[in-house]
């Protein structure tokens, strides 16, 4: 393993889900849901399959139907406008779209930006382009982003800031003016910006603000999504990317090393699940809503400090009232105790201190796997 990979072994997702499986545990580490997206979505992938469309290598940029659907997608939620043509890129999923992001924008030396706690391949893009990460820390109870401390941050070798809101592990969701403030920033020091938008639509208490259409951040924005977490399909992975035509390109060039295309007939199926009715999107926001809160009085009921997330599917939690102080152990003893697996927090920091006695739970699970989650929780604390 080369240098610019070293401490980057194996990510925690794998490790706390075989650790999952070999104990029979209730997964809540990773975040997948124990259910899948909706009949018609998967009835159109099988579909494609059958009629044989995207079984051959599909356009580089992505299949037309699918670009197009993205389009209207930002068109729909945020009044965004897109040309399908030269301003999408089709992506194995958002994983993908940030690595090539960094592969393709970054100079060795550069510095980026990022709040950490980090979702954990950041780092290791980063790492892959030559680069330097730079924690802007958000701290609980809030997890706002001091922005000051971002100001401060920013030096002659930044390029780049990489935001994620709604912000995994944490559940931090941008507030309009915190946007905008970083917004102004990225301008007035001439800053590229990826945005991780993968929760999108999952935003329970203020709004989803796309950077990419603040004053003066059209042209140096790449925003990016998946269909992983809005459609419940994961192992599909198909993501996208939008932004002007310079960057898609410059984008595009380096998926193209990396992956060449993404899967054909799933392209066909995430196009028609961006076309899904409000509704849809609307009932997803809502049963992950009920979720937050049986998980989250559960948590607190069974004594835990419960940070309530105002997006994404993640509860962070601080274990300190129950008498412990490292959640690395916790979570390593917590199966064998009582038949759950959450994440320790602090693997998503560059000083793990930072995130210590914090612990990250999922609550993309049935209802009942949480309340018996709960139940074995309460059991055991
Ligand atoms: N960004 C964040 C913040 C995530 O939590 C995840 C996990 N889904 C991803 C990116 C990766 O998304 P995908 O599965 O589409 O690669
Ligand atoms: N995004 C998911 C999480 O944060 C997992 C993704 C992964 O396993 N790479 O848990």
């Amino acid at each position: 393993l080369n240098r610019r990979l070293e401490g980057h072994g194996s990510t925690i997702f794998a490790e706390m889900s075989a650790l999952a499986v070999r104990t029979g545990a209730i997964n809540l580490g990773q975040g997948f849901p124990d259910t899948d997206g909706p009949e018609s979505v998967r009835e159109a992938a099988v579909r494609a399959l059958r009629d044989g469309r995207g079984n051959q290598y599909p356009p580089g940029p992505g299949i037309p139907e699918l670009r197009t659907a993205v389009t209207e997608h930002q068109q729909r939620f945020y009044g965004l406008n897109f040309d399908p043509d030269t301003e999408v890129l089709v992506t194995a999923g958002a994983t993908e779209a940030i690595a090539a992001s960094m592969l393709a924008l970054l100079e060795p030396g550069d510095e980026v930006i990022a709040f950490e706690p980090f979702y954990d391949s950041y780092a290791a893009s980063i790492a892959m382009a030559g680069a330097t990460r730079v924690p802007l820390t958000l701290r609980a109870p809030g997890f706002r982003p001091d922005l000051e401390a971002l100001r401060d941050a920013i030096t002659p070798r930044t390029r780049l800031l990489l935001l994620n809101s709604p912000h995994n592990p944490t559940g931090m969701v941008l507030t309009q003016e915190e946007a905008t403030a970083i917004a102004a920033l990225a301008v007035e020091r001439d800053l590229l910006v990826v945005t991780d938008e993968v929760y999108e639509h999952l935003v329970f208490d203020g709004e989803h603000t796309p950077l990419i259409s603040l004053p003066g951040m059209r042209d140096r924005t790449v925003s990016i999504s998946s269909s992983g977490k809005t459609f419940s399909f994961t192992g599909w992975k198909v993501g996208w990317v939008t932004a002007s035509a310079a960057l898609v390109a410059a984008v595009r060039t380096a998926k193209q090393y990396l992956t060449y295309v993404s899967a054909g007939p799933f392209q066909y199926a995430v196009a028609e699940a961006l076309r899904l009715p409000d509704g849809y999107f609307t009932e997803f926001r809502e049963d992950l809503r009920a979720k937050r809160a049986i998980l989250g009085d559960g948590l607190a009921e069974a004594g835990f400090q419960v940070f309530r997330p105002q997006g994404t599917y993640f509860i962070t939690t601080d274990i300190t009232a129950l008498g412990e102080k490292d959640g690395i152990p916790f979570c390593l003893g917590l199966p064998e105790r009582c038949g759950v697996v959450a994440v320790p927090t602090a693997v998503f920091y560059d000083d793990p201190d930072a995130g210590r006695s914090h612990v990250r739970f999922a609550f993309c699970k049935q209802p009942n796997v949480l309340a018996e989650a709960v139940t074995r929780l309460k059991g055991a604390t």
